[in-house]
């Protein structure tokens, strides 16, 4: 029977790609351990890996399967830097932090390829990412943009590209400049993720899945993890919960609020030649961006819509069709195959969250759509400071990322409101 994620619509495409899917086992009493890690997305598994490798005991649960979250069901998409341009990130920080920061995320595509290789992980990488705008009139900034990128952060695999250039390249004349980015590129992330628990299982993490944690406590210099079937005594604790947190820990719940987004795939294109004949991913520049790419085997994978409730849309397929067809009309009759969700962790400025929110007990998450690169390479650092090597991870609590404004009941509303506009300014 096809594996239908608790805390998320849809069956993704990625699980038809998967052969085998290993399950482990759920906690079956109480245990002691130097690490416990909450959370067994892309960021809770590597750093268990690591943690492993390193020869830490370390304790991973997860409250449903790998992959339920985020890293299992994402767009695939690394793209370049963070979340934000480094030019704007350099205007709030200077050019030092922002160097620091966009390195980082240089860091994290090579930690991530380099992970996968060695670990013989095939993820289905295709080169290439294209982001483009979907309004006239913003030619003098995406090739600034491409030039400061070379000149002032060392990054020479960007490209600005005309009206011309970027109808051809993505076979759609809704787009009328963009920037082409030849050093990044697009995976299979269910492929990554099951691997790399895989990875983490080899290297002698004791991983458990169908485990919530449902209370986190304090008692005699150690933190102590309720669970249905144990408690589990750690030293140290890694929060990786990321948008799932729910009521489990507040400082975190406070910073990082889910949003919902989805994700529909179409049939193979072997008939369209035209769309992305050269495989590139594609992220527009919409507030609720659309993201698509073309999957190995040629289908049209797009991403868009965005939910702010807790609610399901009833047909996600025939959503994502309808904003396909508004970029490439010839597909309005595509047939899908695939239609899913999932929920994105965002911050307030849409930068990554890390900090330690109790004695002993760090929270890291956050991504805002940014994290397939940074969520792997934030849980290698998490490990790395465990262990007292590189302070990278200090990169990122050192933004001191504020909580939403409105505390526990009105900031979810509040947050609403804010989101649906900026939202419809996409449509004027
Ligand atoms: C639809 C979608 C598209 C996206 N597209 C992109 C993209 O193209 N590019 C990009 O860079 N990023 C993208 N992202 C974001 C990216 O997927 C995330 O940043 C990244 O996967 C975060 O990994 P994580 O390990 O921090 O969180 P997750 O993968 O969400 O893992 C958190 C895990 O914690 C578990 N958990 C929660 N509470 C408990 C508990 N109490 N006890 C035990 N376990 C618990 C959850 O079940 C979950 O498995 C997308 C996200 C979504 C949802």
């Amino acid at each position: 029977m096809v594996w239908q994620s608790p805390i998320a619509p849809g069956v993704t495409f990625y699980q038809s790609t998967i052969a085998e899917r290993p399950e482990y086992p759920a906690l079956d009493g109480s245990k002691t351990t130097d690490v416990a890690v909450i959370g067994g997305g892309y960021t809770g598994l590597q750093a268990a890996y690591n943690l492993a490798k390193a020869g830490i005991a370390v304790t991973l649960i997860e409250g449903h399967r790998f992959g339920d979250g985020a890293s299992g069901r994402n767009g695939g998409q690394f793209g370049t830097g963070q979340r934000w341009s480094p030019e704007e990130t350099e205007a709030e920080l200077g050019y030092e932090r922002s160097r620091a920061l966009f390195d980082m995320a240089e860091h994290a595509k090579k930690y991530v390829l380099d992970f996968a290789e060695t670990q013989g992980i095939d993820i289905d990488f295709i080169p290439g990412q294209m982001n483009v705008s979907h309004k006239r009139g913003h030619d003098r900034e995406y090739r600034e943009s491409a030039e400061i990128a070379a000149a002032r952060y060392g990054y020479t695999h960007l490209s600005f590209m005309d009206q011309e250039e970027t109808r051809e390249r993505l076979g759609s004349k809704r787009y009328f400049c963009g920037v082409r980015d030849t050093g990044t590129g697009h995976i299979n992330p269910l492929k990554l993720l099951v691997g790399l628990a895989r990875a983490a299982h080899a290297a002698g993490a004791d991983l458990r899945e169908m485990t919530p944690a449902t209370s986190i406590r304090q008692a005699g210099g150690k933190t102590l993890i309720e669970t249905p079937t144990g408690t589990i005594t750690a030293d140290r604790v890694l929060i990786a919960t990321n948008a799932y947190i729910g009521n489990l820990e507040p400082v975190t719940a406070a910073h990082i609020m889910p949003i919902r987004s989805f994700i529909g795939a179409t049939v193979p294109l072997d008939t369209f030649p035209s769309v992305i004949p050269g495989s590139e991913a594609v992220a527009d520049s919409r507030f609720v961006v659309r993201y698509f790419r073309k999957s190995r085997d040629g289908r049209l994978l797009f991403g868009g819509r965005e939910a702010y409730t807790a609610d399901n849309p009833i047909d996600i397929s025939s959503h994502i069709r309808r904003h396909i067809a508004e970029i490439y009309p010839e597909l309005a009759d595509i047939e899908m195959t695939h239609a899913w969700g999932g929920s994105v962790g965002i911050t307030l400025p849409r930068k990554p969250f890390a900090r330690e929110v109790m004695p002993g007990v760090t929270s890291i998450g956050g991504f805002s759509g940014h994290g397939v690169m940074l969520s792997n390479y934030c849980g290698k650092l998490y490990a790395d400071a465990v262990i007292g090597k590189a302070p990278e991870l200090d990169l990122l609590k050192d933004l001191n990322i504020g909580a939403f404004p409105g505390g526990a009941s009105l900031r979810k509303p509040l947050l609403l409101l804010a989101l649906t506009w900026y939202a419809l300014r996409d449509r004027f």
